[in-house]
């Protein structure tokens, strides 16, 4: 099925508002397995707004509207997509019902009768509940095309597509459409695509693809089948070629991200965790504390940001940063160290490094040391992560999660 998204509001065209929601319907459809070949941006404009759905009608076989389902007079989606495809509004008495109650309970916001239009929605459709806002969305099917409408905002459009539009979608299908994540951290996408591009080329049913993400490499294996338990049976074995070809990187499938990996893991071990950030600035505490249940695991830690902090926080002798440096193996070791003793925790990393602009003199921009501490051992990673501050930020701290999984998954913690 390929389909277009064709989001409605001149705010999108101004620039106001970043259309994060043809971003997070194209996840979700791939997801589904549906092609999502063409992102449409149209404003408040029903002569542009028919141009756009005649172009779509032409090319797509869903069509996939988010915007101008609301009450005010710019809200002319549903307007324009029924007379495209032939079809006239009709009132639903339970929408309408729905309204007036909603008004009724939320006293401070006055029902006007134009609020009513939200409940017109085309003839013979599916109606998409909404259970996040008042305007309903809707799903219909004209000549062999179909249309799906949902509202603007994102807090409402997106949690209706997951509990309307993908059980409808699902259901046309017939099959089952199931996929998996695999997430690899430490091979490029360039490399990762190297190894498994002649295999991927080849695959039709399960399907095998890679997106970048900011330092990591996730590959989506989605395969279709009558049932979920023969779709899953299929994805099986693409998911253990990946991971003989990647090894260790691969460091988990359908997990959330390297922290909530860890979080996972040290709950499982009922291990405390600390942190020594330095350019990283308490980004991986933010990270790790961004999660439910961090409290569980993560005990705290210092942002110790120049070398009297350092030293005097953790517990480092100054005239070891002074004579190693603060960008070094021995301070990152030391801070690690420092961290994990400072508040009885059982592992701690640290991160210390230049992200740029600005070099020390000595090593280049991007030179970062990352470091984890046990009981016994430290380990240090010695890394070059480029020139751009906030990408040198984010995989220093990737680079302190990847070190903890490794740790307590029984890997090898440095990187070959
Ligand atoms: P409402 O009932 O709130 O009027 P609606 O379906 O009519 O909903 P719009 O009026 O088009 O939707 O948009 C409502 C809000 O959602 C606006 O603040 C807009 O900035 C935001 N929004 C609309 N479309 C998108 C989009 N594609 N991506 C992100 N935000 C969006
Ligand atoms: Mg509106």
């Amino acid at each position: 099925m390929n389909c277009e998204i064709l989001c409605v509001g001149t705010e999108l065209l101004l620039g106001n508002t970043v259309n994060t929601n043809a971003a997070a319907l194209s996840g979700l459809l791939a997801e589904l397995g549906v092609n999502v070949y063409w992102h449409t941006a149209v404003g408040d404009n029903p002569g542009r707004l028919k141009e756009a759905v005649a172009v779509a009608k032409g090319r797509a076989d869903l069509i996939v509207t988010t915007g101008g389902l609301g009450p005010t007079y710019d809200d002319l989606t549903k307007n324009v997509l029924a007379a495209c495809f032939g079809r006239k509004l009709e009132y639903h008495p339970e929408e309408g019902e729905f309204l007036k109650a909603w008004f009724a309970k939320n006293a401070s916001i006055r029902f006007t009768p134009n609020n009513l239009q939200q409940a017109y929605l085309p003839e013979r459709c599916t109606v998409f509940h909404n259970d996040w806002g008042t305007a309903p969305g809707c799903a219909f099917e004209e000549g062999g095309v179909r249309v799906i409408m949902l509202p603007g905002p994102p807090n409402e459009c997106v949690p209706m597509f997951r509990a309307c539009a993908v059980p409808y979608i699902r259901s046309l299908a017939g099959e089952v459409i199931l996929s998996h994540q695999i997430r690899v951290f430490g091979v490029g996408e360039s490399a990762v695509e190297d190894r498994l591009r002649a295999r991927m080329e080849q695959m039709q049913n399960p399907t095998l693809a890679t997106y970048a993400k900011v330092g990591e490499v996730m590959l989506r294996v989605t395969a279709k089948a009558p049932t979920e338990a023969e779709a899953e049976r299929m994805c099986a074995p693409v998911v253990d070629m990946v991971k003989a070809e990647l090894g260790d990187a691969v460091y988990g499938v359908d997990v959330e991200s390297l922290e909530a990996l860890c979080l996972g893991l040290l709950r499982e071990r009922g291990l405390t965790f600390a942190t020594a950030e330095s350019l990283t600035g308490g980004l991986i505490g933010a990270r790790l504390t961004a999660l439910p249940g961090a409290s569980a695991v993560y005990k705290g830690g210092a942002v110790t940001y120049c070398n009297e902090v350092k030293a005097g926080l953790l517990a480092i002798d100054r005239d070891m940063i002074e004579a190693e440096g603060a960008v070094s193996y021995e301070t990152a070791a030391a801070m690690a160290r420092g961290a994990r003793a400072a508040v009885h925790a059982d592992l701690a990393v640290s991160a210390t490094g230049l992200a740029g602009p600005d070099g020390d003199g000595v090593h280049p921009v991007g030179t970062v040391f990352v470091g984890l501490a046990d009981g016994e051992n430290v380990w240090v990673r010695e890394l070059r992560l480029g020139t751009r501050r906030e990408r040198v930020r984010a995989l220093a701290a990737n680079h302190a999660f990847d070190m903890l999984r490794r740790y307590l998954q029984g890997l090898p913690i440095m990187m070959e």
